[in-house]
């Protein structure tokens, strides 16, 4: 039977490395039925928004998507169609795996960690206060009435809220995920030293879950510290936890680590669907060039593989992709040691060589 998935080309270089990512899957003999839909820039000439509700409707049916960057209308007042996707899905886990392979120009040899970053609420659940509100004044009222601070009232206000539900639900997947991929450590990442409440409310809660998985060796990080030795030690590290905010700066610094956006692969995951992404953006400049690397969307579709048990090809995908990266030939101009090399190759190119060695 085949696999039902939706896929979303998006837009930018979207269309092009998904295109060759589809390539590269088909040719794993998996067998797909695709729903391609489509969401970004051209539907919002079209239908007026980046994401039409066909497109919900698509994955609430196929339970699983693959999905190419969407640019974010800047000054539209439209949403990030991105944001959209993952409040409607209730998409609660962002996974990127950051792993360094033979081939990639990265200042360090052997990182392999998993970034779970929590997706809902934090600083990101966008309520917000505007300078000059009238809701600004109360709420600034209610703080002066319940703590005795009195804030200046030339300000803006963004509010972290972390739950107990959701930090609960975010450890418990790092550490289902760590169990079910042989992982050895869960480190939950934290400031709780100086936002004793919302993020000690967070780290609370990664000790009690901690305690339900005693195969799994569990620490904890203030942030700051985690940064400086993700730099000098990533090695010690395996999966981390993260509230929203630390796991989107981490899970950047981590991309860096292992050599740039060009491989690094994601994936949108809650109770009932799972959406696979590269981290990176549209990278609009480049539309239509047959010019970035759709390394990260395949790697991504490695990811959506392993979702759909499909794990021989999953394995076998895997292997091709780090073989074409270990020769260093058929690569794009990133992967390169100078962006204007001219033995680059093209995204329709690199799918080629990965078909080729399959
Ligand atoms: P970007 O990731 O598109 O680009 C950052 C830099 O990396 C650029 O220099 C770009 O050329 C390069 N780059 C990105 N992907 C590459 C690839 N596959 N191969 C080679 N080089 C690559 O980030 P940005 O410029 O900040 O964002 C562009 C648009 O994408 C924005 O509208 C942003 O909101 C959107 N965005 C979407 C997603 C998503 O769909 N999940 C994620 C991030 C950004």
């Amino acid at each position: 039977m085949p696999h039902s998935v939706t896929l979303i080309p998006g837009d930018g270089t979207g269309p092009e490395i998904t295109e060759a990512t589809r390539r590269v899957l088909e040719a794993t003999g998996v067998q797909f039925e695709w729903d391609v839909c489509q969401a970004g820039a051209e539907t919002l000439a079209k239908q007026g928004t980046v994401l039409p509700e066909e497109v919900i409707d698509s994955i609430r049916r196929t339970k699983v998507a693959l999905k190419g960057p969407i640019t974010t209308p800047v000054g539209r007042g439209q949403r990030s169609a991105n944001v959209t996707l993952r409040k409607r899905l209730d998409l609660y886990a962002n996974l990127r795996p950051a792993r360094t392979y033979q081939g990639l120009r990265s200042r360090y040899d052997h990182i392999d960690l998993v970034i779970v970053r929590e997706n809902t609420e934090d600083l990101y659940a966008g309520i917000e206060f505007q300078r000059g509100s009238p809701e600004l004044e109360e709420l600034i009222e209610l703080i002066d009435r319940t703590t005795g601070h009195r804030l200046d009232s030339e300000a803006a206000i963004s509010i972290k809220y972390i739950s107990v539900a959701a930090s609960r639900r975010i450890v418990k997947f790092a550490f289902d995920y760590a169990r079910a991929n042989k992982r050895r450590k869960v480190t939950a990442v934290h400031k709780a030293n100086i936002m004793r409440l919302s993020d000690g409310l967070f780290l609370s809660i990664a000790h009690e879950v901690a305690r339900e998985y005693p195969d799994i060796q569990y620490e904890d990080r203030i942030v700051d510290n985690m940064c400086m030795q993700l730099v000098q030690k990533p090695e010690q590290y395996d999966v981390l936890v993260l509230p929203n905010l630390y796991g989107d700066i981490i899970s950047d610094l981590s991309a860096g680590l292992i050599g740039g956006l060009g491989v690094a692969p994601g994936a949108n995951i809650g109770s009932q669907y799972a959406v696979f992404e590269p981290v990176h953006g549209s990278a609009p400049k480049y539309a239509g060039q047959n010019k970035v690397n759709p390394m990260a969307m395949m790697f991504s579709g490695v990811m959506l593989l392993r979702h759909l048990e499909e794990r021989e090809a999953a394995t076998r995908l895997e292997l091709a992709l780090m073989q074409v990266l270990a020769e260093g030939k058929n690569v794009t101009y990133d992967l390169k040691p100078r962006p204007d090399d001219p033995t680059a190759v093209g995204t329709s190119q690199v799918a080629n060589a990965v078909i080729e060695r399959l």
